[in-house]
């Protein structure tokens, strides 16, 4: 028997080992995978640059505490506030941390309670988390659940402008949700949601956990709006694949950090900033996004005129994270894909989530919209007859 618990129903593949846009199985099998450990090695796997840095760093220091000064930490925060609207960070292990620690912040800085989230929205899984998690199916049998969270409908301008609560701490969102279903956000609604904060005096928390990164073909996913976040959270591709979580914010909100007001043991540890420094170094390059847009571009054209079929409902997203609705369960058709060695994760039932590696090459993507066309006629008895 197995001695996990069985929180996930896995896939019957065994990695051996991993390269960029490739996993090898322990058979030998080989997959191309769009899925990258969820959004997380946005580098591919095993990047030279970020495994030398790791690699560098293990023989001089791992880990000493947050009570002495650690110039990487500095470093990477650097590099995060100059390429955002935020000016100070706390470093955290993962993505609820983060989340954590926003909603944390926010209610300590402004005094106030409550929190806005919006429906299929997904922050998280600790108590914090879950409470600011839209999704009824990931909070049964654990309640009480933690005070103050009020949900709305994503997208939906005219429930956030006739909402009559107050004592609103914070409005906190994705601009793209990904788990709930590759959903962009529409510009008149975050333009809403800015007037909303603005008027409530509340703080926008943009959680940028799956969206950052460059994962959308900018730094942050926020920055292809005209929106300026109080506090924004991170994590996944942060560390390409080394566990990392941290919180940019505005510094005005620095007063409600204070020294022993928050903490962590391992946050910021040594090995995660090498990683980190080494992630954003790459990442943070115009060139470098330029090129993950032009490849996403094409990714988005070649899906839309090869994938012009009945079964296909819509594709949205932005930069390399995509989401191909379809109007039957999608699970046949990953189950296809992983036999034909490519993998892909739903974003909900009826979604194929498309997560490559900013690094993909244009070849790999034709061989992907070739596999996917496949497996989408494969499985449908509808688009054989169309
Ligand atoms: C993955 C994710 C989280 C949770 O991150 P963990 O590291 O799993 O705790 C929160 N928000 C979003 C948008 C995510 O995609």
């Amino acid at each position: 028997m197995s001695h996990l618990f069985q929180t996930y129903s896995r896939w019957d593949i065994t990695v051996k080992e991993a390269k960029g846009s490739y996993l090898v199985d322990e058979n030998g099998k080989e997959y191309l995978d769009f899925v990258q450990g969820i959004a997380v090695s946005n580098l591919g796997h095993c990047n030279q640059a970020v495994t030398e840095a790791v690699k560098a760093q293990l023989d001089k220091v791992w880990h000493v505490s947050n009570m002495f000064h650690y110039p990487l930490q500095e470093q990477v925060a650097k590099k995060l506030t100059e390429h955002s609207d935020g000016d100070l960070v706390f470093f955290c292990n993962s993505g609820a941390e983060a989340n954590e620690a926003a909603i944390k912040l926010a209610r300590k800085k402004t005094q106030k309670k409550n929190i806005i989230t919006f429906t299929q929205s997904f922050h998280g899984r600790t108590y914090a988390t879950m409470a600011a998690t839209a999704q009824e199916k990931i909070k049964i049998g654990f309640g009480p659940m933690l005070e103050g969270f009020h949900y709305l409908p994503y997208n939906d301008a005219e429930s956030l402008q006739s909402f009559e609560g107050d004592d609103i701490a914070a409005v906190m969102l994705e601009v793209i949700q990904g788990e709930g279903g590759v959903n962009p956000a529409e510009e008149s609604f975050l333009e809403a949601v800015k007037t909303f904060c603005e008027e409530k005096d509340a703080l926008l928390i943009i959680d940028e956990i799956q969206t950052g990164i460059g994962r959308t073909g900018k730094p942050f996913a926020y920055q292809h709006y005209n929106l300026s976040p109080d506090i924004m959270t991170l994590a996944k591709g942060l560390g390409n694949g080394f566990p990392i979580g941290a919180i940019v914010g505005k510094k005005e909100l620095g007063d409600a950090f204070s020294p022993g007001s928050h903490g962590t043991t391992f946050g910021g540890n040594m090995l995660a900033m090498a990683a980190a420094d080494a992630v954003t170094t790459k990442i943070f390059n115009e060139e470098f996004l330029k090129d993950v847009q032009q490849k996403s571009e094409y990714l988005i054209e070649k899906l839309k005129t090869e994938l012009d079929v009945p079964t296909v409902k819509s594709i949205r997203g932005k930069g390399f994270i995509i989401g191909i609705e379809c109007t039957e369960e999608i699970q046949p058709v990953l189950l296809k894909l992983q036999e034909q060695g490519f993998l892909v994760i739903p974003a909900g039932p009826n979604v194929i989530r498309l997560l490559p590696p900013l690094t993909v090459t244009k070849a790999e993507v034709d061989t992907a919209v070739t596999k996917i066309k496949e497996a989408i006629y494969a499985v449908s008895t509808v688009n054989s007859k169309g």
